[in-house]
């Protein structure tokens, strides 16, 4: 295994030196937010210092290398994703908008009454809602795939929930809520041999190990930039290119028109189609920065991770009165925990009280609270830039406040 220097990882991040209360942070909410190394803070900064212009229709060359720097910064994404084609990257503001963009526009082209659209019940809010809206809007109807006591999702429920209504399966590659790795590949498999469209949510694997759609063999994938170390208002809608020319505009603007005319306009092909206005570009460079300094740490980082997450489990389990929330065999490194008669917010804020930040509530997947009975959990999610004293602070700091609670 290569070996992995996190002390020298860590001075890549400024914000990792800060101190709360005189003592040093423990950033323990990469899950929600990954923190900026230098190199993504230096090409954002360079960008807007040497580089900027609005892009596509200068003729002058600022403008030309702004276009450029652009178009690199997308054919990362392409390479980043193993994805053939840099016309499947579309640009948007995160997962959130990726989401809704599929769930407009194919829902648009594609989704009638009578039709369904499975999801797993341990869905982000992010990958529910937009369906909602768009099976309102056709008359279909949202499945939910139950999830078991693990926290994985049912998969014999899932093939069986699969059906010819089934016109969309969208789920996510990895739980934000529990870190279970769910078996996408296989799931798309049993989808797409139903006849649905698949849509994977790969916000919290695309920060953890590498994606490749080819191998996946998805029609869309999603991700944001912000949680793979990358600027916040960028992310990532992949999609099959002929998928992508064959669906109707979501937001109209400049950018994606072929030409305009009051008597009727035409529009580009994927990926200007779905890029109205002037984009991110600065995000887009950001990002690309950002993918090109997390693929250069991995395996390492991926394996790092692991051992805090073998860690945190065995330390955290040995706490009495403590629950891990989510036991899947296969997970990233997130550990999701119940204190016995310590509501998780008074949990999140004494653990705040030594430095220790967490996040804490139902982390954007009500239903899948509901469906385990609970409230909500305290999460605590390590990135490769944690460290194994940071684990034991955390168990340290979770037995302060057993003490003080039970
Ligand atoms: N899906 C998952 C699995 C997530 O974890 C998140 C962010 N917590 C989202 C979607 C939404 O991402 P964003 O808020 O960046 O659009």
């Amino acid at each position: 295994m290569a070996s992995f220097d996190v002390d020298r990882v860590r001075a890549d991040f400024p914000l990792l030196a800060r101190r709360e209360r005189g003592k040093p942070l423990a950033y323990l909410d990469s899950a929600a937010s990954a923190q900026k190394p230098r190199a993504v803070i230096d090409a954002v900064s360079r960008y807007y210092a040497e580089q900027h212009a609005n892009i596509h229709r200068g003729v002058y060359r600022l403008s030309e290398e702004a276009t450029a720097l652009f178009e690199q910064s997308r054919a990362e994404v392409a390479r980043y994703l193993r994805a053939p084609d840099p016309r499947g990257v579309v640009f948007v503001r995160g997962a959130t908008e990726a989401i809704n963009l599929v769930a407009d526009s194919w829902g648009r082209a594609h989704l009638r009454s009578g039709d369904e659209i499975l999801l797993t019940a341990m869905e982000h809010h992010a990958n529910i809602v937009p369906w909602q809206i768009a099976a309102e809007r056709a008359g279909a109807r949202v499945v939910p795939c139950p999830v078991t006591p693990r926290g994985e999702v049912d998969l014999a429920a899932f093939a069986r929930l699969l059906g010819p209504r089934t016109r969309m399966a969208a789920f996510t590659h990895v739980s934000n809520a529990l870190g279970t790795v769910n078996p996408v590949a296989e799931m798309t498999r049993l989808a797409k041999a139903a006849g649905a469209a698949v849509l994977v949510d790969a916000c919290q694997s695309a920060s953890h190990f590498d994606v490749d759609v080819a191998a996946l063999g998805c029609d869309f994938l999603c991700f944001s930039g912000h949680k793979v170390c990358g600027p916040t208002g960028i992310g990532v809608l992949w999609g099959r290119p002929e998928l992508l020319d064959a669906m109707p505009p979501y937001q109209g603007g400049g950018d994606m028109i072929q030409r305009v005319d009051f008597a009727g306009t035409t529009y580009r092909a994927a990926p200007e189609r779905f890029e109205a206005g002037t984009p991110h570009i600065a995000g887009a460079v950001g990002l690309a920065a950002a993918l090109r300094y997390v693929a250069a740490l991995r395996p390492a980082a991926h394996a790092h991770e692991q051992r805090l997450l073998a860690l945190a489990t065995e330390r955290l389990r040995s706490i009495p009165g403590l629950r891990i929330v989510g036991e899947a065999p296969d997970k990233v490194a997130v550990v999701s925990f119940l204190l016995d008669g310590a509501h998780p917010h008074d949990v999140g804020t004494l653990l705040d009280a030594d430095a220790v930040a967490v996040r804490v509530g139902h982390h954007c997947c009500m239903p899948l609270m509901s469906l385990l009975g609970i409230p909500g959990t305290v999460r605590a999610s390590f990135a490769f830039y944690n460290t194994e004293e940071e684990v034991l602070r955390l168990e340290a700091s979770l037995r302060r406040v057993r003490a003080m609670t039970a």
